[in-house]
């Protein structure tokens, strides 16, 4: 069930039986020449929505821009700083719990929100306020994810690749995959900015020349399909379980 969907009246019974919500999360960033800079929200969306219609929990609006100053230089990346995305996410899931929903399944498809996903989860525990998770589609499939994809490149790479191009066909850029690896480079060890064990780069632009990893030629709908369903049952089940658990379960344990 999508939230945005539905009249104000017809929402009070969800309110009363059930206490869960998906918030999608993604960016609105640059992956590279031949996909949308909604990459990363479109597919966060997709699993949320997907997972919202076969149990029937509920979907709110996708917050479609997250933390990405680190892919600033290319034309048209939006962010906003962390502390005013934490903040953000606190209140927007604090103001959730005013309906009665007291668990959240932050379905995020952007790696840079994740620790500040974290950091408001672990907030609104403390405060026993929501139980609120982060999940992350390749996440939950990773044997998969590897068996599908020899390099599967973090960021602007086939699996990103092979998502769009099932659930967003008309929005790649064919013809520009083979543009697109040779541009880029395989992964983050061949840039060669980790040096004796320090991370000493911040941004994309320090290490791949048209902002992706990867090889994407590799990529296809049908593998994006697969990929899809897998995650997507990962997700469903989540929700059930978190669904089950009786909310002084998920909060923290006492002081010994
Ligand atoms: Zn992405």
């Amino acid at each position: 069930m999508y939230l945005g969907d539905h009249a104000w009246p017809d929402l009070g019974d969800y309110f009363a039986e059930e206490s869960l919500a998906l918030v999608p999360l993604g960016s609105t960033e640059q992956h590279g020449p031949h996909l949308p800079e909604a990459t990363d929200h479109l597919i966060a969306e997709a699993f949320a929505r997907e997972a919202a219609e076969r149990t029937g929990f509920l979907c709110t609006p996708t917050l479609p821009i997250g933390v990405s100053p680190h892919h600033r230089q290319f034309h048209g990346t939006m962010w906003v700083d962390a502390p005013v995305f934490r903040d953000f996410v606190e209140s927007f899931t604090r103001n959730l719990t005013y309906h009665g929903i007291d668990r959240v399944v932050f379905v995020n498809a952007h790696g840079g929100n994740v620790q500040h996903l974290r950091e408001v989860g672990r907030r609104l525990r403390d405060d026993e306020v929501a139980y609120a998770i982060e999940w992350m589609w390749d996440e939950s499939i990773p044997d998969l994810v590897s068996e599908v994809f020899e390099q599967n490149g973090p960021h602007g790479g086939p699996k990103e690749t092979a998502l769009i191009q099932y659930l967003h066909p008309e929005l790649v850029h064919e013809d520009r995959l083979e543009e697109a690896r040779d541009g880029g480079i395989p992964s983050v060890a061949d840039a060669d900015t980790v040096k004796h064990g320090s991370r000493t780069f911040y941004d994309a632009a320090d290490n791949t020349g048209n902002g992706v990893l990867g090889d994407q030629t590799g990529a296809t709908a049908a593998k994006g399909e697969e990929l899809f369903e897998a995650a997507a049952d990962q997700l469903v089940q989540l929700c059930e379980w978190l669904a089950e658990q009786p909310f002084e379960d998920l909060m923290p344990e006492e002081h010994v």
